[in-house]
């Protein structure tokens, strides 16, 4: 598989070609299939102008629009995906500074407030008052509430996950073109920052089935 730097203005596609034209992961983000958090439904969550909102047409729970993720107490808003604590304090036993704590969880519920940690210094335990904050770079959530994607598959050579049909399908046709080419593009293009076994010619016709096994799983979701 050929690389080449395409300096011309945005030239249209040509046949077998692949024209990335540095457009980002957030074009696919006005509706992204989740599962719902609370049940495991499908559903989408959907974004019209500047706000994301989810509705689980199974068990009604609603995310966005003001509805908070339900649990009130969890300082994360309306984000209901895996979150990092963490807080430092002086130790309580020797004064050394600092004893540092710091986990990670699937989730905010149930919130943590405080976490135990050993003092580098004289080894006792104290506990350390932690704030949460959200993981917002995890792999297969969605961005706004961190909820887990619907369309994933473990495939043997990586971890496909996509939005949506338009978002599998641009894969799709990325894994179609044997010659790719970029339009002057940035480090900010979806395409650039696609996994290396996405980018690898051998794994070619392993993506193009599994993202038509994610678009077919996709067109069945309400
Ligand atoms: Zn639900
Ligand atoms: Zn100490």
């Amino acid at each position: 598989m050929a690389m080449q730097r395409n300096r011309s203005l945005r030239p249209g596609p040509l046949a077998g070609r692949h024209l990335d034209d540095g457009h980002g992961l957030w074009r696919y983000a006005d509706r992204i299939a989740v599962r719902c958090h609370r049940c495991d439904a499908p559903g989408w969550v959907v974004r019209q102008s500047r706000t994301a909102s989810f509705r689980c047409l199974s068990c009604s729970v609603a995310l966005g629009d003001g509805n908070a993720c339900g649990c009130g107490c969890c300082g994360t808003g309306t984000w209901v995906g895996p979150v990092r604590y963490s807080g430092q304090r002086p130790c309580g036993y020797c004064g050394h500074q600092w004893v540092r704590a710091q986990a990670r969880r699937a989730a905010a519920s149930p919130p943590l407030k405080t976490l135990s940690a050993d003092c580098a210094q004289c080894g006792r335990s104290s506990e350390v008052s932690v704030s949460v904050s959200p993981v917002r770079d995890a792999e297969s959530n969605d961005p706004y509430f961190g909820m887990p994607l619907l369309l994933v598959a473990r495939t043997r050579a990586g971890l496909l996950w996509g939005y949506n049909q338009a978002h599998l399908q641009a894969l799709h046709d990325y894994a179609d073109a044997p010659l790719r080419e970029r339009a002057g593009v940035s480090n900010g293009s979806m395409f650039s920052r696609l996994p290396q076994w996405m980018k690898l010619a051998r794994n070619r016709v392993l993506l193009q089935k599994a993202t038509a096994r994610l678009i077919a799983r996709a067109n069945a979701v309400r």
